[in-house]
């Protein structure tokens, strides 16, 4: 399986759920990184994309969101950004198998903010350099920039990777601010960062995270308004709420599915879900999704 920018326009495909979140409800320790369960425990790695794979997700997103060089820096990880970044590659991968399904190799913010000077562009630019070369030689089939809220900063990886890889890349950002949520942390608006995206030659756009799904509607249609590149939309399980000094996301597969027509109908193309969403709500999303086409 190939990224079929026009097939995916022309349809709508499953995705997979969140992996830090899911990984902790499977037993990994908050107090550990999740991406260094690449090397430490591939098999739960395993398991939980042969469980997307099962409930009908057809990109399996790797567990290397977050393993930028600064990151593993600050937390103190042995392991190398290259060897955390190919391993979660190559388990998609493995979990794939001989299945139809695409590996969307994850790399998030750098967590430095261009605006306020805390990195130059040229201090950015290997950092996410470094994570999508190990992506790709682990075999990702594509990028997937997610949770971002500077425009400058999705715009310079989504540069960076492409020079990079030559892969297809996924720009999303995260809108969890303004009366409608249609806004980035930092101020951008939906519509604005879609337009960028696409002039700067972006393969898909989206939203993710930031929010439950039953916030997510002005920002789907704000970025449907303003791009005809396909629409990749990952909410989160609900609000979070604070149970023992944790982030719990409380929505049933159930709520969450219900509100997944509205989702569809604004034009979203790729449906999954970010924070709190696991194989039970893809399930139930992929189902209704079959039932749709019929
Ligand atoms: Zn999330």
């Amino acid at each position: 399986m190939t990224f079929d920018r026009e097939a995916l326009k022309a349809g709508v495909t499953v995705a997979d759920g969140g992996w830090s979140t899911s990984l902790q409800m499977r037993g990994l320790p908050t107090d550990v990184m999740p991406e260094t369960a690449n090397l430490a425990h591939p098999e739960l790695i395993l398991e939980l994309g042969r469980a997307y794979l099962d409930a009908g997700a057809r990109f399996i997103t790797t567990n290397t969101f977050s393993a930028n060089r600064f990151n593993l820096e600050r937390r103190q990880v042995e392991a190398s950004v290259e060897e955390i970044n190919r391993r979660g590659a190559e388990l998609a991968r493995e979990a794939i198998g001989n299945r139809e399904a695409l590996v969307a190799g994850s790399i998030g913010p750098s967590g430095k903010i261009l605006a306020v000077s805390e990195a130059t562009p040229e201090q950015l630019s290997p950092i996410f350099e470094e994570q999508a070369k190990a992506l790709a030689a682990g075999g990702a089939d594509v990028i997937v920039l997610e949770t971002f809220s500077e425009t400058a900063e999705i715009l310079l990886a989504l540069k960076v990777v492409k020079d990079a890889t030559g892969l297809p890349v996924i720009a999303s950002m995260s809108f969890d601010s303004g009366p409608q949520r249609t806004r980035t942390m930092m101020g951008a608006r939906a519509e604005d960062c879609a337009a960028a995206l696409e002039d700067a030659e972006a393969d898909a756009v989206g939203c993710n995270c930031g929010g439950g799904i039953n916030t997510f509607l002005p920002a789907v249609v704000a970025l449907r308004g303003a791009t005809s590149l396909p629409l990749w939309v990952k909410p989160n399980a609900g609000m979070p709420e604070l149970e023992d000094g944790q982030a719990v996301y409380k929505q049933t597969p159930e709520e969450f599915a219900a509100q997944v027509p509205t989702i569809l109908d604004a034009g979203t193309n790729i449906i999954g879900g970010c924070c709190g969403t696991g194989p039970e709500h893809i399930q139930r999303v992929a189902k209704l999704v079959e039932r749709r086409k019929k």
